[in-house]
Protein backbone atom coordinates (compact mmCIF):
# COMPACT_ATOMS: atom_id res chain seq x y z
CA UNK A 1 0.00 0.00 0.00
CA UNK A 2 1.11 3.56 -0.90
CA UNK A 3 1.93 5.71 2.03
CA UNK A 4 -0.71 9.40 1.68
CA UNK A 5 0.97 11.17 3.86
CA UNK A 6 3.52 13.82 1.99
CA UNK A 7 4.35 15.37 -1.23
CA UNK A 8 2.80 15.81 -4.56
CA UNK A 9 -0.37 14.38 -5.45
CA UNK A 10 -1.05 13.49 -1.84
CA UNK A 11 -1.23 16.85 -0.80
CA UNK A 12 -4.15 17.66 -3.27
CA UNK A 13 -6.36 14.55 -2.62
CA UNK A 14 -6.87 13.83 0.92
CA UNK A 15 -8.60 10.40 2.49
CA UNK A 16 -9.72 10.17 5.73
CA UNK A 17 -11.92 7.65 7.49
CA UNK A 18 -14.36 8.31 10.30
CA UNK A 19 -15.82 5.65 12.65
CA UNK A 20 -19.29 6.06 14.36
CA UNK A 21 -19.91 4.91 17.60
CA UNK A 22 -22.12 1.63 17.49
CA UNK A 23 -25.49 3.14 18.07
CA UNK A 24 -27.63 2.47 21.43
CA UNK A 25 -29.79 0.63 19.35
CA UNK A 26 -26.99 -1.88 18.42
CA UNK A 27 -25.52 -1.81 21.59
CA UNK A 28 -29.58 -3.07 22.90
CA UNK A 29 -29.08 -5.42 20.07
CA UNK A 30 -26.04 -6.61 21.46
CA UNK A 31 -24.62 -6.13 18.13
CA UNK A 32 -20.37 -6.48 17.72
CA UNK A 33 -17.57 -4.19 16.93
CA UNK A 34 -15.69 -4.90 13.86
CA UNK A 35 -13.63 -1.94 13.41
CA UNK A 36 -10.76 -1.28 15.16
CA UNK A 37 -8.84 2.57 14.99
CA UNK A 38 -4.82 2.65 14.93
CA UNK A 39 -4.25 6.56 15.31
CA UNK A 40 -1.13 6.49 15.33
CA UNK A 41 -0.48 4.33 12.50
CA UNK A 42 -3.48 6.29 10.51
CA UNK A 43 -4.95 3.02 10.02
CA UNK A 44 -8.17 0.73 10.87
CA UNK A 45 -8.26 -3.15 11.52
CA UNK A 46 -11.55 -4.77 10.42
CA UNK A 47 -12.37 -8.10 11.58
CA UNK A 48 -14.92 -10.63 9.60
CA UNK A 49 -17.53 -11.17 12.72
CA UNK A 50 -18.41 -14.72 10.55
CA UNK A 51 -14.81 -15.50 12.15
CA UNK A 52 -15.51 -18.79 14.85
CA UNK A 53 -12.69 -16.22 17.03
CA UNK A 54 -12.92 -18.35 20.31
CA UNK A 55 -12.18 -21.56 18.44
CA UNK A 56 -8.95 -20.08 17.01
CA UNK A 57 -9.84 -21.61 13.80
CA UNK A 58 -7.14 -21.97 11.46
CA UNK A 59 -9.57 -20.90 8.51
CA UNK A 60 -10.66 -17.79 9.94
CA UNK A 61 -9.73 -14.61 7.72
CA UNK A 62 -6.74 -12.54 8.89
CA UNK A 63 -8.21 -9.24 9.58
CA UNK A 64 -8.09 -6.21 6.97
CA UNK A 65 -5.78 -3.29 7.78
CA UNK A 66 -6.48 -0.16 5.53
CA UNK A 67 -4.05 2.89 5.91
CA UNK A 68 -5.50 6.61 5.22
CA UNK A 69 -4.00 10.13 5.66
CA UNK A 70 -6.22 10.43 8.94
CA UNK A 71 -8.64 7.87 10.93
CA UNK A 72 -11.21 9.10 13.29
CA UNK A 73 -12.30 7.13 15.58
CA UNK A 74 -15.40 6.74 17.92
CA UNK A 75 -14.59 9.28 20.20
CA UNK A 76 -13.65 11.95 17.71
CA UNK A 77 -14.63 15.67 18.02
CA UNK A 78 -16.37 17.51 15.54
CA UNK A 79 -13.71 20.28 15.43
CA UNK A 80 -10.44 17.19 15.71
CA UNK A 81 -12.57 16.49 12.27
CA UNK A 82 -12.88 20.35 10.84
CA UNK A 83 -9.00 21.19 12.21
CA UNK A 84 -7.26 17.96 10.33
CA UNK A 85 -9.84 17.10 7.56
CA UNK A 86 -11.61 20.54 6.28
CA UNK A 87 -9.16 23.35 7.91
CA UNK A 88 -6.52 22.86 4.84
CA UNK A 89 -8.93 22.95 2.29
CA UNK A 90 -11.27 26.08 3.25
CA UNK A 91 -7.76 27.71 3.89
CA UNK A 92 -6.74 27.14 0.54
CA UNK A 93 -10.21 28.47 -0.22
CA UNK A 94 -9.24 31.74 1.23
CA UNK A 95 -6.39 32.14 -1.08
CA UNK A 96 -8.59 31.87 -4.27
CA UNK A 97 -8.25 28.16 -4.98
CA UNK A 98 -11.12 25.65 -5.16
CA UNK A 99 -11.77 23.10 -2.90
CA UNK A 100 -14.21 20.48 -2.45
CA UNK A 101 -14.77 18.10 0.61
CA UNK A 102 -17.04 14.82 0.37
CA UNK A 103 -18.82 12.71 2.93
CA UNK A 104 -18.79 9.28 1.27
CA UNK A 105 -20.61 6.48 3.33
CA UNK A 106 -23.67 3.41 3.51
CA UNK A 107 -26.18 5.46 4.67
CA UNK A 108 -26.35 5.85 8.61
CA UNK A 109 -23.02 6.08 8.75
CA UNK A 110 -22.38 9.70 9.75
CA UNK A 111 -22.14 11.80 6.66
CA UNK A 112 -24.71 14.14 7.41
CA UNK A 113 -23.45 14.29 11.18
CA UNK A 114 -19.58 15.03 9.48
CA UNK A 115 -20.88 17.54 7.32
CA UNK A 116 -23.75 19.52 9.14
CA UNK A 117 -23.66 17.85 12.58
CA UNK A 118 -26.18 18.75 15.14
CA UNK A 119 -28.05 22.35 14.96
CA UNK A 120 -27.67 24.35 17.95
CA UNK A 121 -25.05 22.12 19.89
CA UNK A 122 -22.08 24.19 19.55
CA UNK A 123 -19.70 20.78 20.13
CA UNK A 124 -21.40 19.13 17.69
CA UNK A 125 -21.54 21.26 14.42
CA UNK A 126 -19.97 19.61 11.37
CA UNK A 127 -17.84 21.28 8.86
CA UNK A 128 -19.93 23.00 7.03
CA UNK A 129 -21.45 25.45 10.01
CA UNK A 130 -17.51 25.19 10.85
CA UNK A 131 -16.35 26.45 7.91
CA UNK A 132 -19.19 29.61 7.70
CA UNK A 133 -16.57 30.47 11.15
CA UNK A 134 -13.78 29.66 9.70
CA UNK A 135 -14.17 32.48 6.59
CA UNK A 136 -16.00 35.11 8.23
CA UNK A 137 -13.21 34.89 11.15
CA UNK A 138 -10.82 35.30 8.45
CA UNK A 139 -13.07 38.15 6.53
CA UNK A 140 -13.03 40.19 10.32
CA UNK A 141 -9.66 39.91 10.41
CA UNK A 142 -8.02 40.50 7.14
CA UNK A 143 -6.49 43.52 6.13
CA UNK A 144 -8.97 47.00 5.66
CA UNK A 145 -7.71 47.22 2.30
CA UNK A 146 -9.00 43.67 0.83
CA UNK A 147 -12.41 43.62 0.12
CA UNK A 148 -14.99 40.28 0.12
CA UNK A 149 -17.98 39.52 -1.65
CA UNK A 150 -19.13 36.12 -0.60
CA UNK A 151 -21.81 33.95 -2.20
CA UNK A 152 -23.93 30.40 -1.94
CA UNK A 153 -25.74 27.76 -3.79
CA UNK A 154 -27.23 24.68 -2.40
CA UNK A 155 -28.12 22.01 -5.13
CA UNK A 156 -29.28 18.73 -5.69
CA UNK A 157 -28.38 15.76 -7.85
CA UNK A 158 -31.00 12.92 -7.57
CA UNK A 159 -31.32 10.56 -10.34
CA UNK A 160 -29.42 13.09 -12.72
CA UNK A 161 -31.22 15.59 -12.04
CA UNK A 162 -30.26 18.45 -10.65
CA UNK A 163 -33.11 20.85 -8.43
CA UNK A 164 -32.12 23.99 -6.87
CA UNK A 165 -32.67 23.42 -3.41
CA UNK A 166 -32.75 27.10 -2.74
CA UNK A 167 -35.64 27.59 -4.53
CA UNK A 168 -39.51 27.01 -3.77
CA UNK A 169 -40.19 25.40 -6.53
CA UNK A 170 -38.91 22.02 -6.20
CA UNK A 171 -40.47 20.82 -9.39
CA UNK A 172 -38.00 22.51 -11.63
CA UNK A 173 -35.04 20.61 -13.39
CA UNK A 174 -32.21 22.59 -14.11
CA UNK A 175 -29.61 22.47 -16.94
CA UNK A 176 -26.18 21.63 -16.61
CA UNK A 177 -24.09 24.13 -19.37
CA UNK A 178 -20.94 24.94 -20.42
CA UNK A 179 -19.44 28.33 -21.70
CA UNK A 180 -15.89 28.74 -22.61
CA UNK A 181 -15.11 31.46 -20.17
CA UNK A 182 -17.09 30.22 -17.34
CA UNK A 183 -16.86 26.73 -17.62
CA UNK A 184 -19.52 24.46 -16.77
CA UNK A 185 -22.66 25.55 -14.42
CA UNK A 186 -25.87 25.45 -13.83
CA UNK A 187 -28.35 27.97 -15.92
CA UNK A 188 -30.95 29.88 -13.44
CA UNK A 189 -29.33 28.34 -10.52
CA UNK A 190 -29.93 30.80 -7.62
CA UNK A 191 -26.71 32.16 -5.49
CA UNK A 192 -26.91 34.63 -2.50
CA UNK A 193 -25.08 36.96 -1.30
CA UNK A 194 -24.08 36.23 2.55
CA UNK A 195 -22.50 38.77 4.94
CA UNK A 196 -21.88 36.52 8.26
CA UNK A 197 -21.92 33.01 9.66
CA UNK A 198 -25.79 33.38 10.82
CA UNK A 199 -26.98 34.42 7.29
CA UNK A 200 -25.34 31.35 5.78
CA UNK A 201 -26.83 29.19 8.20
CA UNK A 202 -30.53 30.06 7.40
CA UNK A 203 -29.77 29.51 3.88
CA UNK A 204 -28.41 26.34 4.56
CA UNK A 205 -31.16 25.37 6.68
CA UNK A 206 -33.92 26.53 4.11
CA UNK A 207 -32.00 24.06 1.70
CA UNK A 208 -31.99 21.00 3.92
CA UNK A 209 -35.87 21.98 4.75
CA UNK A 210 -36.57 22.25 0.52
CA UNK A 211 -34.40 18.93 0.51
CA UNK A 212 -37.17 16.87 2.34
CA UNK A 213 -39.66 18.89 0.68
CA UNK A 214 -39.12 17.49 -2.77
CA UNK A 215 -39.32 13.80 -1.11
CA UNK A 216 -42.13 11.54 -0.57
CA UNK A 217 -39.53 9.43 1.74
CA UNK A 218 -37.10 11.86 3.43
CA UNK A 219 -34.93 8.99 4.34
CA UNK A 220 -34.69 7.19 1.04
CA UNK A 221 -34.82 10.85 -1.28
CA UNK A 222 -31.71 11.81 1.11
CA UNK A 223 -29.65 8.65 0.85
CA UNK A 224 -30.14 8.62 -2.81
CA UNK A 225 -29.65 12.27 -3.56
CA UNK A 226 -26.09 14.04 -3.95
CA UNK A 227 -26.06 17.90 -1.88
CA UNK A 228 -23.37 20.13 -3.06
CA UNK A 229 -23.37 23.50 -0.61
CA UNK A 230 -21.39 26.08 -2.77
CA UNK A 231 -19.51 28.97 -0.97
CA UNK A 232 -17.94 31.19 -3.72
CA UNK A 233 -15.14 33.92 -1.90
CA UNK A 234 -14.14 36.71 -3.91
CA UNK A 235 -11.76 38.70 -2.87
CA UNK A 236 -10.32 42.29 -4.30
CA UNK A 237 -7.36 44.35 -2.98
CA UNK A 238 -5.40 47.12 -4.33
CA UNK A 239 -1.56 45.58 -5.32
CA UNK A 240 1.36 47.39 -4.94
CA UNK A 241 0.63 48.60 -8.73
CA UNK A 242 -2.10 50.34 -6.95
CA UNK A 243 -4.51 48.46 -9.41
CA UNK A 244 -7.32 46.77 -8.08
CA UNK A 245 -7.05 42.33 -8.16
CA UNK A 246 -9.51 39.93 -7.52
CA UNK A 247 -9.18 36.50 -6.74
CA UNK A 248 -11.77 34.19 -6.15
CA UNK A 249 -12.10 30.39 -4.35
CA UNK A 250 -14.51 28.24 -4.81
CA UNK A 251 -15.59 25.51 -1.92
CA UNK A 252 -17.89 22.49 -2.34
CA UNK A 253 -19.23 20.91 0.13
CA UNK A 254 -20.76 17.80 -0.91
CA UNK A 255 -22.82 14.83 1.19
CA UNK A 256 -23.08 12.31 -1.38
CA UNK A 257 -25.87 9.38 -1.83
CA UNK A 258 -25.40 6.14 0.49
CA UNK A 259 -22.87 4.10 -1.36
CA UNK A 260 -24.60 1.15 -0.05
CA UNK A 261 -25.12 -1.79 -2.97
CA UNK A 262 -28.59 -1.19 -4.09
CA UNK A 263 -28.95 -4.56 -5.64
CA UNK A 264 -28.97 -6.13 -2.49
CA UNK A 265 -32.22 -4.23 -1.31
CA UNK A 266 -34.32 -6.25 -4.08
CA UNK A 267 -34.93 -3.24 -6.11
CA UNK A 268 -36.80 -3.07 -9.14
CA UNK A 269 -38.35 -0.74 -11.71
CA UNK A 270 -37.97 2.92 -10.81
CA UNK A 271 -35.79 2.04 -8.09
CA UNK A 272 -33.69 -0.03 -9.43
CA UNK A 273 -33.02 2.43 -12.38
CA UNK A 274 -32.32 5.42 -9.69
CA UNK A 275 -29.78 2.50 -8.16
CA UNK A 276 -27.63 2.05 -11.68
CA UNK A 277 -27.29 5.85 -12.03
CA UNK A 278 -26.01 6.35 -7.84
CA UNK A 279 -24.05 3.27 -8.67
CA UNK A 280 -23.18 5.52 -11.66
CA UNK A 281 -21.86 8.67 -10.60
CA UNK A 282 -19.80 7.21 -7.37
CA UNK A 283 -18.17 5.06 -9.70
CA UNK A 284 -17.25 7.61 -11.83
CA UNK A 285 -16.43 10.25 -8.78
CA UNK A 286 -13.78 7.19 -7.93
CA UNK A 287 -12.39 6.77 -10.83
CA UNK A 288 -11.85 10.47 -11.36
CA UNK A 289 -10.33 10.97 -8.35
CA UNK A 290 -8.06 7.71 -8.73
CA UNK A 291 -6.85 8.88 -11.97
CA UNK A 292 -6.15 12.42 -10.55
CA UNK A 293 -4.08 10.43 -7.80
CA UNK A 294 -2.42 8.88 -10.36
CA UNK A 295 -1.23 12.02 -11.97
CA UNK A 296 -0.19 9.99 -15.23
CA UNK A 297 -3.89 9.45 -16.76
CA UNK A 298 -4.50 11.44 -20.02
CA UNK A 299 -7.94 11.42 -19.64
CA UNK A 300 -9.62 12.04 -16.22
CA UNK A 301 -13.59 10.82 -17.12
CA UNK A 302 -15.45 14.19 -15.87
CA UNK A 303 -18.00 13.90 -18.11
CA UNK A 304 -19.47 10.62 -17.46
CA UNK A 305 -21.69 11.78 -14.32
CA UNK A 306 -23.69 14.64 -13.52
CA UNK A 307 -21.61 15.31 -10.59
CA UNK A 308 -18.17 14.99 -11.56
CA UNK A 309 -18.80 17.50 -14.39
CA UNK A 310 -20.39 19.88 -12.11
CA UNK A 311 -17.07 19.67 -9.98
CA UNK A 312 -15.06 19.21 -12.58
CA UNK A 313 -12.94 22.90 -11.85
CA UNK A 314 -12.56 21.87 -8.44
CA UNK A 315 -11.11 18.40 -8.86
CA UNK A 316 -7.57 18.54 -10.01
CA UNK A 317 -5.22 21.37 -10.80
CA UNK A 318 -4.30 23.56 -8.09
CA UNK A 319 -7.70 22.36 -6.04
CA UNK A 320 -7.82 20.60 -2.99
CA UNK A 321 -10.03 17.51 -2.43
CA UNK A 322 -10.79 15.87 1.11
CA UNK A 323 -12.95 12.48 1.06
CA UNK A 324 -14.32 11.27 4.09
CA UNK A 325 -14.97 7.68 4.21
CA UNK A 326 -17.83 7.05 6.79
CA UNK A 327 -17.94 3.64 8.59
CA UNK A 328 -20.12 2.11 10.77
CA UNK A 329 -18.68 -0.61 12.99
CA UNK A 330 -21.33 -2.62 13.48
CA UNK A 331 -20.84 -6.48 12.15
CA UNK A 332 -24.02 -6.26 9.93
CA UNK A 333 -22.73 -3.70 7.99
CA UNK A 334 -19.01 -5.82 7.67
CA UNK A 335 -19.34 -6.15 3.86
CA UNK A 336 -20.69 -2.59 3.60
CA UNK A 337 -17.51 -1.21 5.65
CA UNK A 338 -14.97 -3.25 3.80
CA UNK A 339 -16.34 -2.10 0.17
CA UNK A 340 -16.70 1.27 1.58
CA UNK A 341 -12.67 1.16 2.87
CA UNK A 342 -11.75 -0.45 -0.46
CA UNK A 343 -13.57 2.58 -2.57
CA UNK A 344 -11.63 5.30 0.32
CA UNK A 345 -7.83 3.45 -0.47
CA UNK A 346 -8.24 3.21 -4.14
CA UNK A 347 -9.18 7.33 -4.08
CA UNK A 348 -5.98 7.84 -2.51
P1 LIG B 1 -25.84 9.34 6.99
O1 LIG B 1 -25.97 10.80 6.66
O2 LIG B 1 -24.54 8.76 6.52
O3 LIG B 1 -27.01 8.53 6.54
P2 LIG B 1 -26.18 10.26 9.71
O4 LIG B 1 -25.20 11.37 9.72
O5 LIG B 1 -27.61 10.62 9.57
O6 LIG B 1 -25.79 9.19 8.59
O7 LIG B 1 -25.91 9.41 11.04
C1 LIG B 1 -26.77 8.37 11.46
C2 LIG B 1 -26.94 8.45 12.97
O8 LIG B 1 -25.71 8.22 13.65
C3 LIG B 1 -27.42 9.81 13.43
O9 LIG B 1 -28.31 9.63 14.49
C4 LIG B 1 -26.14 10.49 13.90
O10 LIG B 1 -26.41 11.49 14.88
C5 LIG B 1 -25.35 9.33 14.47
N1 LIG B 1 -23.90 9.54 14.32
C6 LIG B 1 -23.23 9.52 13.15
N2 LIG B 1 -21.92 9.72 13.34
C7 LIG B 1 -21.74 9.91 14.66
C8 LIG B 1 -20.60 10.16 15.49
N3 LIG B 1 -19.36 10.28 14.98
N4 LIG B 1 -20.80 10.28 16.83
C9 LIG B 1 -22.05 10.17 17.34
N5 LIG B 1 -23.15 9.92 16.62
C10 LIG B 1 -23.02 9.78 15.29
MG1 LIG C 1 -27.48 11.75 5.55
Amino acid sequence: ERSGIGGGADDKVRVVVRVRPLSEKELRDGHASTVKVNQTMCSVEVTNPNNASSLSNSSDEPPKTFTFDSVFGIDSKQVDVYNLAARPIVENVLEGYNGTIFAYGQTGTGKTFTMEGVRDTPELKGIIPNSFAHIFGHIAKAEEDQKFLVRVSYLEIYNEEVRDLLRSDQSARLEVKERPDVGVYVKDLITHVVHNADEMDKIMTLGNKNRSVGATNMNTHSSRSHAIFTITIECAQIGPDAKQHWRVGKLHLVDLAGSERQSKTGATGQRLKEASKINLSLSTLGNVISALVDGRSTHIPYRNSKLTRLLQDSLGGNSKTVMCANVGPADYNYDETISTLRYANRAK
